[in-house]
């Protein structure tokens, strides 16, 4: 039988590491508060501005968790219909990622939006003159996250129009308020979706896990002649973007 070497070993358990702490930066219920929560992130680095701490601390996570779960556990966790609200070092990466497109006034789609936090994050950095618009397939979750949105700190936004939440299939986009600056994808594409790619705005972002076993979250940028350029960011682990009957099924 063949002995895996040393230098072998070693490097497999760094990747093993890696992964691990790629996944979860802390666990259990020792941060027992949004605001702790945002300063543990801005301590592991994955916060690094003043705008998406500001806007992940006025949007209260414990409003869009699972009744009864460590809402601030870095982890991410059940929502039904076999989708997850993704852990907080994931939405804070993806907010970082998207700053400089959620200026106030700009225009930010969340396709795959789930509970709702992140539609309520993007639409508090571009306020009351912007427009963000989260899309998912599943009608009782949309439903959940405008009772989310309505008990938030971003409430307000969904009564003026400037937040607004739809059920329908977000590998179209969602054409009507279109070109969008920001873009966020969250569930993995086995493939970019073109409609995203075409409802971006010249200077706009997009941020999307692409993959199915290995996933990787990429970031397009288009460039103002139209063109795209693609980033690798980082590895992830996302529920897949599909149609509504496959994951209603299980995948
Ligand atoms: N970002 C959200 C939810 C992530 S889970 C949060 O953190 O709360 C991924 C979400 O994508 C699920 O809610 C799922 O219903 C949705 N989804 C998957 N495929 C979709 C599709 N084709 N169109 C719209 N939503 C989709």
């Amino acid at each position: 039988m063949k002995v895996m070497s040393w230098n072998r070993a070693l490097l497999f358990s760094s990747i093993l590491f890696y992964v691990c702490i790629q996944q979860q930066f802390w666990a259990g219920s020792s941060i027992s508060k949004n605001k702790a929560m945002v300063e543990q992130l801005q301590r592991y680095g994955i916060i690094q501005s003043k705008k998406v701490a500001e806007a992940m601390e006025s949007v209260d996570r414990a409003l869009f968790a699972p009744d009864g779960s460590l809402a601030y556990e870095d982890s991410p966790m059940p929502i039904g219909f076999n989708a997850t609200i993704s852990a907080p070092h994931m939405h804070a990466t993806c907010l970082q990622l998207l700053e400089n497109n959620l200026q106030p006034g700009m225009h930010a789609l969340d396709v795959g939006s789930g509970t709702g936090y992140l539609t309520a994050c993007f639409a508090h950095l571009v306020g009351p003159q912007g427009r963000a618009i989260g899309v998912d397939h599943i009608p009782e979750l949309v439903e959940m996250s405008i009772k989310n949105v309505e008990k938030s700190a971003a409430g307000p936004l969904l009564k003026d129009g400037s937040l607004a939440l739809h059920v329908g299939d977000g590998r179209e986009g969602w054409p009507e308020f279109a070109p969008y600056d920001a873009i966020h994808v969250g569930a993995a594409a086995p493939e970019i979706p073109k409609p995203l790619i075409d409802q971006l705005k010249p200077g706009g972002r997009l941020v999307i896990p692409v993959g199915n076993t290995f996933q990787e979250l990429k970031v397009v940028d288009k460039n103002e002649d139209g063109s795209v350029k693609v980033c690798t960011e980082t590895s992830v682990r996302y529920v897949p973007l599909t149609s509504r009957e496959a994951q209603l099924r299980g995948y």
